[in-house]
């Protein structure tokens, strides 16, 4: 089982670089953002809340997102294992997926930190912002969730590290020479 945990702040890119690894290792998916937008097109309860927090650029509480994740991961059947996108953001939530894992019998294999400058995340966001319609990538909202990052999910590299998971990738570049590096990485496992 390849479990992966791609890591990084608002804009490092965790989105393009997951379906890159999807098409090469032929493993789940999991992109709490994603789940989450998804519930607000439907209306649906979670989706009124979600969308409360998204737009203050806020974290969604640990027992609702943890929650929400072990049921994605229930979905899967026969899976060759899953990239973890946007989650753990905080170490309750990385204690939690450990504990997740372990009840199945699994770990999480490898850790992607996707470094990026700051001054390069803001102009991929404010980018992405005017092409995808996204409403949190509006300036104001990406500096909030820019703190939120660095106070919140930001201490995950130290937790990480401690359980000899952590891998640093240089993530500006090309979009290939990036993946190129996170291949090495998987392929060393
Ligand atoms: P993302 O698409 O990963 O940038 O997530 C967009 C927004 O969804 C975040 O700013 C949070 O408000 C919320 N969100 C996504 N994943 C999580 C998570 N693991 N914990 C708490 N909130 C989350």
């Amino acid at each position: 089982m390849l479990n992966i945990v791609i890591f990084g702040a608002p804009g490092s890119g965790k989105g393009t670089q997951s379906e890159r690894i999807v098409a090469k290792y032929g493993i789940n998916h999991i992109s709490t953002g994603d789940v989450l937008r998804a519930e607000i097109k439907a209306g649906t309860e979670l989706g009124v809340t979600a969308k409360g927090y998204i737009d203050q650029g806020q974290l969604l509480p640990d027992e609702l997102i943890i929650d929400i994740l072990a049921n994605t991961l229930d979905s899967f059947k026969e899976s060759k294992g899953v990239i973890f996108d946007g989650f753990p953001r905080t170490i309750a939530q990385a204690e939690a997926l450990k504990k997740m894992l372990a009840e199945r019998g699994q770990e999480v294999s490898i850790m992607l930190d996707l470094d990026v400058p700051e001054d390069e995340l803001m102009t991929r966001l404010i980018k992405r912002g005017l092409e995808s319609g996204r409403a949190d990538d509006n300036e104001e909202t990406i500096k909030k969730r820019l703190v939120v990052y660095h106070s919140q999910t930001a201490p995950l590299i130290e937790w990480y590290k401690n359980d000899g998971k952590y891998q640093h990738i240089h993530g500006s570049g090309t979009m290939e020479g990036i993946f190129a590096e996170i291949a090495e990485a998987i392929d060393k496992i």
